[in-house]
C-alpha cells in the first residue's frame, strides 16, 4: 500500500486525529489594538447578500469584512519593514503551509508570569530532552492564552502600561531566526510578539527578525494542549491574497493516536 494510501486508511480509522488549531471567525474574534499614533485593522464581519428572500430566493451568501491579521492567520515577510523584498501571501512556499511541527508548552510559567518572555535557554533545554526543532518546520509556542480567546479584553489584557501577553525574547527571537532551521513560529496569542513588545530592542522582535529572515507566523491558535511535543504535521491554509501581507487561515494538525 502506497504511502498516501496508508494515511487515509490512519485517518479513516482514527490512528491518525486531525486537531484544529483554529479560532472561530466571527465579529467577535479579538483583534490586535495598536496604540496611538498606529492604525488599526477591523474587527470581522458578515455583510448578507440574501438570504433565501427577494434578494436570492433559493440562496444564502455574504460579503466578508475583514483584516489580513484577523483571528487565526499567517504572517509573511513583507507584512514587515526588515522583509520587505522577500514573499506576500500568495507565494509561500508549499513546503511551509504542509510541514512538521513542534510544540513548546510553557503555559505554567505564563499563568505565573503574562509578561513571560522565552529564552534561548528554555529553547534548547526542550531541545536537549526532545530533540532539534524541526528543519523548515513550525516552533508552535503553547502559553494557556487560547483559554482566553472567547474574550476581547481578558484576550488583550491591557492596562493602562498597554497590553500584558506572553512572547519572546529579542535574543531568543534572534537565534529562532538566524540559527535555527524552523520555517516559522507559531503562538495561541493575538500576535507573535508579547504585549510590551512595542517596548523592547527591537521593537516587535518576533515580526522584525524572523519576518526579516524571511520565516512566517501564525497566531490566535488553539487546541496545542492535545498535541504531543513532538510528531505533529501542520497544515495551514492561508488565502493567496495577491500582494497580501498575511491571511486570515484554517490550521490543522495530524497527529498518531
Ligand atoms: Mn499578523
Amino acid at each position: 500500500m502506497s504511502l498516501l494510501d496508508e494515511l487515509g486508511q490512519a485517518i479513516a480509522g482514527g490512528t491518525v486525529e486531525i486537531v484544529d488549531l483554529t479560532a472561530p471567525l466571527s465579529s467577535s474574534t479579538p483583534v490586535l489594538r495598536l496604540p496611538e499614533p498606529f492604525a488599526n485593522t477591523i474587527p470581522f464581519r458578515l455583510e448578507e447578500i440574501s438570504r433565501y428572500d427577494e434578494r436570492g430566493p433559493r440562496w444564502y451568501w455574504n460579503d466578508i469584512h475583514t483584516g489580513e491579521h484577523t483571528g487565526t492567520h499567517l504572517d509573511v515577510p513583507v507584512h514587515w519593514l526588515s522583509g520587505k523584498d522577500g514573499h506576500d501571501v500568495s507565494r509561500v512556499p508549499l513546503k511551509t503551509l504542509v510541514a512538521p511541527a513542534v510544540v513548546l508548552d510553557f503555559s505554567a510559567r505564563a499563568a505565573e508570569d503574562a509578561d513571560f518572555l522565552l529564552s534561548v535557554d528554555e529553547v534548547r533545554a526542550w531541545t536537549a530532552e526532545h530533540g532539534p526543532l524541526p528543519d523548515g518546520g513550525w516552533l508552535l509556542y503553547r502559553t494557556g492564552w487560547d483559554a482566553r480567546s472567547g474574550d476581547q479584553e481578558d484576550f488583550l489584557n491591557a492596562d493602562e502600561t498597554g497590553s500584558h501577553t506572553p512572547g519572546v525574547s529579542p535574543e531568543c527571537a534572534r537565534w529562532l531566526a538566524e540559527e535555527t532551521p524552523i520555517t516559522g513560529l507559531g503562538v495561541e496569542t493575538v500576535g507573535t510578539d508579547a504585549g510590551q513588545a512595542p517596548g523592547l530592542d527591537p521593537m516587535f522582535p518576533c515580526h522584525e527578525l524572523l519576518l526579516g529572515a524571511g520565516k512566517h507566523g501564525l497566531t490566535q491558535l488553539r487546541n496545542l494542549a492535545s498535541l504531543p511535543p513532538t510528531g505533529v504535521l501542520l497544515l495551514v491554509s492561508p488565502l493567496p491574497i495577491v500582494g497580501g501581507s498575511g491571511s486570515p487561515a484554517r490550521v490543522l494538525a495530524l497527529v498518531e493516536r
